[in-house]
């Protein structure tokens, strides 16, 4: 079974959090597998702008994927999809979306192996634009087919959500333990299933920095904050960073020690993809998934930086218009 691990690199607040994640890039190189690092677009601005070529070739020795072009802040991209329809929200999504797409492209000089939505803000329109912008897969991905599993969705290969670490619990050794116990007990049980794939979601470099999400103070619940006023989250002390960091690495050699589990950043699975035939599922079948997905668009209005009031019917909608698109691969071309 391919196992992708994922670690998203969003702190636009935090000069530290730049460091972070390069730590975080060293210790995964050294374990020796290769992550997919979702980068927002702003983030690497930054760090082009800043001079920071330590931390860019450090992400560097991991696939890049694109972590939107500036994750939380205000309108996020539910928001700027919450009115408009198919055509519209497309071309809104290319525009807003097309400089984080180029800032990763000047920092990192690569294509994102894959859109990666932040937080829990997305529409289908996005997929409409990542194809128009040259980006093919996307992960976290809301959408499903009846057997799970990674799908087609948009013309773009879809990597469905599928947890992983709570990066929160890595300064507390027993809950860091018990975190690890879960995964790998997920990992074998999808393993003795059949499964092809499965995500384990690392967490963030600025998490295990920080004592909370760099985003809340600044962004909750719609508000706005002008940059200048951005606050950086509260950092951990020393201790509580180096126990984080242990068991940052003790779940990286948790995922490698389950028997039958091959490690691949996205760009590789992308690679293996490429090939293989796909068909459409029956109008049925969008109809089984389509409770599923809907639940998991209408959940994220729970992202605490969304405005609580959100209307997300339209997203809803115009995703329930493109089911149609939902393909599934014809695995047994696969020579494995
Ligand atoms: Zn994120």
């Amino acid at each position: 079974m391919y196992v992708t691990l994922f670690m998203d690199v969003e702190d636009l607040v935090a000069l530290e959090a730049d460091d972070i994640a390069k730590t975080c890039s060293d210790i995964l190189a050294e374990e020796g597998v290769q992550a997919t690092m979702c980068v927002v677009g702003e983030k690497a601005r930054l760090l082009k702008e800043r001079g920071r070529t330590d931390v860019i070739q450090a992400l560097k020795q991991h696939d890049i994927g694109f972590h939107s072009a500036t994750h939380s802040v205000h309108p996020t991209i539910s928001e700027y999809l919450a009115d408009k329809d198919w055509e519209e929200g497309v071309s809104e999504a290319i525009h807003r979306e097309k400089p984080g797409v180029q800032a990763i492209l000047d920092a990192f000089n690569l294509m994102p192996s894959c859109f990666a939505g932040p937080g829990n803000t997305w529409g289908a329109q996005i997929c409409g634009a990542m194809e128009h912008l040259g980006i093919h897969a996307f992960v976290y991905a809301h959408t499903r087919i009846p057997e799970g599993g990674i799908h087609r969705f948009n013309g773009l290969t879809a990597y469905p959500w599928g947890g992983g670490f709570n990066d929160g619990d890595y300064q507390d050794d027993a809950k860091a333990e018990a975190n690890r116990e879960s995964v790998k007990a997920n990992l074998a049980t999808q393993r003795d299933r059949g499964a092809f794939w499965q995500e384990v979601f690392l967490g963030h470099p600025t998490r295990i920095l920080h004592e909370a999400f760099w985003d809340l103070a600044n962004f909750e619940r719609g508000k706005v904050t002008p940059k200048e006023a951005w606050v950086p989250a509260p950092r951990k002390s020393e201790v509580d960073l180096q126990r984080a960091l242990k068991n940052f690495r003790a779940a990286i050699q948790t995922v490698k020690s389950v028997p039958g589990v091959e490690i691949r950043a996205i760009r590789d699975m992308n690679q293996l993809l490429a090939p293989l035939p796909h068909h459409n599922i029956t109008p049925h079948e969008q109809t089984q998934v389509w409770s599923e997905i809907q639940g998991n668009l209408l959940a994220m209005s729970g992202w605490p930086i969304v405005p609580q009031d959100l209307d997300l019917s339209k997203i809803a909608a115009v995703t329930k218009e493109r089911l149609f698109t939902l393909k599934r691969y014809d695995w047994r071309r696969l020579s494995v």
